[in-house]
C-alpha cells in the first residue's frame, strides 16, 4: 500500500498560486489513493492543458500530461491498452467542458472504466481569466469585459441526461466529502464523473472558499438511481446540492469488447497480429 508521503514529489512543490483550491485537490486524491489501498504504480493520471492539468507532474504516481482538451482520450487509451491500471482524468472547467467536450460526451457514451475529476473554477485561470463554458451569465471577465452575455452550460445535467453511469459533485470547502466521492467515483466500475467546485483565488473573487460553504449543502434521502430527481438536483440554482447525483449499473466497455475483455492490450505479442490482408487491401 502507498502511503501519503510516497505520493509526494518533494522537494518540487507545485507552482499554483497560494491559496488555489488545486491543492486541496491534490490533498484529497492522495488521501483517497491511500485509503483505497491502491499502489502508486497501479494508477496513472492524464490531463490536457490548465492550471489543474499539472496535476500529474505533482503526484508520484504514472502520468501523462497532453494537448488541450484531451486528458479524457489519453485516459481512454491507456485504459484500454492496460486495464489493470486505475485511469484518472484531470481537467479544468474550460479544458473539458470547452477544448474537450467532444470527449467527454464520447467518454459519457463510451463507460470505459475511468474516472474524471474536473477541476471547476467557472474560469480559465492559466490563460489570465478569460470566461469558460462555466462562466455565469453577466459575469466580467478578462475576455468579457462587458459581462459575459453567454448562457453557461450544465455538465452535470448533460452527463445524467445521458445515463453516465457515476455523476456526483463535491467542493474544496468540504474536504471530507471530497475524499469520500473521490473513493466513491475510483469505486465505480465504468465511468465515472466527478465535478469538483473549487476557487480560483486569482481571477475568480465571487466563488471563494466561504461562497461554496455558504451556498452548497450535502444530499441527504436521495435514490440515486432515479433519473428525474438527479435532472432536479442538477438544475438546482439558489444553493447547489453536493453528493452523489446520479448512480446506476452499466456494462462496461472493455468487458463487452471481444478483443479487450482478454488480456490487456500490451499483453499481445505483435507478431501474432496479422495485417497482411488490411495492407494489401488499401495499397495499390
Ligand atoms: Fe489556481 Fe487560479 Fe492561480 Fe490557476 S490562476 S493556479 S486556478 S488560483
Amino acid at each position: 500500500m502507498t502511503t501519503i508521503k510516497e505520493l509526494s514529489t518533494e522537494p518540487y512543490k507545485p507552482d499554483w498560486c497560494p491559496g488555489c483550491g488545486n491543492f486541496v485537490i491534490l490533498q484529497a486524491v492522495k488521501q483517497a489513493l491511500v485509503n483505497l489501498g491502491l499502489k502508486k504504480e497501479e494508477v496513472v493520471i492524464t490531463s490536457g492543458i490548465g492550471c489543474s492539468s499539472k496535476f500529474p507532474q505533482w503526484i508520484n504516481t504514472f502520468g501523462l500530461h497532453g494537448v488541450h482538451g484531451r486528458g479524457l482520450v489519453m485516459g481512454l487509451g491507456v485504459k484500454m491498452a492496460n486495464k489493470k491500471m486505475k485511469v484518472i482524468v484531470i481537467g479544468g472547467d474550460g479544458d473539458i467542458y470547452g477544448e474537450g467536450v467532444n470527449h467527454f460526451i464520447e467518454a459519457l457514451r463510451d463507460n470505459v472504466d475511468i474516472t474524471l475529476l474536473v477541476h471547476n473554477n467557472l474560469i480559465y485561470g492559466l490563460t489570465k481569466g478569460q470566461a469558460s463554458p462555466l462562466t455565469p451569465k453577466g459575469r466580467v471577465t478578462s475576455s468579457t469585459p462587458l459581462g459575459n452575455p453567454a448562457y453557461p452550460l450544465n455538465p452535470i445535467a448533460l452527463a445524467v441526461s445521458q445515463d453516465c453511469g457515476f455523476v456526483a459533485r463535491s467542493t474544496t470547502s468540504h474536504m471530507k466529502h471530497l475524499v469520500d466521492m473521490i473513493m466513491k467515483a475510483i469505486s465505480y466500475e465504468g465511468f465515472s464523473y466527478l465535478d469538483i467546485l473549487q476557487q480560483c483565488v486569482t481571477f475568480n473573487k465571487v466563488n471563494t472558499m466561504k461562497w461554496y460553504k455558504d451556498n452548497c449543502y450535502e444530499i441527504v434521502k436521495h435514490k440515486v438511481g432515479d433519473k428525474k430527481k438527479a435532472l432536479e438536483l442538477a438544475f438546482k440554482e439558489d444553493s447547489l446540492p453536493i453528493g452523489v447525483i446520479y448512480n446506476i449499473k452499466k456494462d462496461e466497455f472493455c468487458k463487452g469488447h471481444p478483443i479487450l475483455n482478454k488480456n490487456p492490450l500490451i499483453k499481445r505479442k505483435l507478431d501474432e497480429v496479422n495485417i497482411k490482408s488490411l495492407l494489401d487491401e488499401i495499397s495499390y
